[in-house]
């Protein structure tokens, strides 16, 4: 491999191709935080005081997010939600816990079970979509912690392949109200606490690098429950067209941040099924109350 870019005289331990960048492991590992601390400055996503909330999975997003956002001197504590998916949950838990031992931050977990007498498993045999029940079960929890917690800021670990599949999947599906808010970071308001994906611009492959050469442990397990999800086709296609043309999700990516965001959000609350409200119950933001938690909860007692 090439020589480093930086130093110009160790050899490159990663080769970044859409940046056209060989890198020895110290300025990697340099560029990976410069570029994030960019990017966190770039899009507004929160001030260097802000207490910021990590969304803890134990895969590799989200722990390679919570180790550089620490080394840059950020204050953060960690959230687990416990899906309840038997030897999956637990693993995960396991990892997510040694990591914040090993790097001496706080991790909170919440249990699902707990919360609602009810698991992923459970609502497995109930619904066919209880992927995306998973999904909003998760929003639920990590909003509420983040809320009654005092949190400034919720960041989660989607990476730039996330953010180019589901812009395709989105823009091929013409789902306008995803469009409207598909930016890196949302303001809080009407319940919901501020949101930032600070690790938007950086592909797959650059994160795996990062753990690789920081060696964080991180979950490796697909979750037992997963479809083959047609999000999958998606991902495959963008990874196909950035093979053929290097820079194409980045690209993708941020012209529509630039270009077309700012004409859909203009719009955002036309694009919405139904406007919020909030349910009675817990008090989080809802499409009706009681929300679809308290709905679970009732059901899993009676
Ligand atoms: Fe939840 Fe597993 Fe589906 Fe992911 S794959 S949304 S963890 S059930
Ligand atoms: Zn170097
Ligand atoms: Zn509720």
């Amino acid at each position: 491999m090439a020589r480093c870019r930086k130093c110009r005289q160790k050899k490159a331990d990663v080769f970044i191709p859409h940046h056209r960048l060989p890198l020895c492991k110290e300025h990697f590992l340099e560029w990976f935080e410069e570029y994030l601390a960019r990017t966190i400055k770039k899009f507004k996503m929160f001030s260097p005081e802000a207490r910021i909330l990590v969304a803890i999975s134990g895969g590799k997003d989200s722990l390679v997010l919570w180790k550089a956002l620490d080394n840059l001197g950020y204050h953060t504590e960690g959230l687990f939600v416990d899906l309840g998916i038997e030897d999956f949950s637990l693993i995960s838990r396991r990892v997510a816990e040694n990591f914040a031992e090993e790097i001496k931050r706080p991790l909170h977990v919440v249990s699902i079970k707990k919360e609602s007498g009810l698991t992923i498993p459970d609502l497995k045999s109930r619904t066919k979509k209880y992927c995306s029940l998973c999904g909003s079960i998760k929003r639920y929890f990590f909003n509420r912690f983040a809320r009654q917690n005092n949190f400034d800021v919720l960041v989660t670990g989607h990476n730039l392949d996330d953010e180019a599949s589901s812009l395709l999947s989105n823009t091929i599906n013409w789902q306008l109200k995803y469009l409207a808010r598909k930016y890196p970071v949302l303001p809080e308001g009407n319940g919901f606490v501020r949101k930032a994906k600070p690790l938007c611009r950086f592909t797959a492959f650059e994160i795996k690098e990062y753990a690789r050469l920081q060696k964080i442990e991180y979950l490796t397990e697909r979750c037992p429950l997963s479809p083959e999800a047609t999000r999958l086709v998606y991902a495959e296609l963008m990874d196909e067209l950035e093979e053929k043309m290097p820079g194409t999700k980045i690209r993708f990516y941020m012209d529509y941040l630039r270009k077309v965001y700012p004409i859909f959000n203009r719009q955002v609350e036309d694009f919405l099924d139904r406007p919020l409200t909030q349910c009675e119950t817990c008090g989080e933001p809802a499409v009706s109350s009681p929300c679809f938690v308290c709905k679970l909860k009732a059901e899993a007692k009676g």
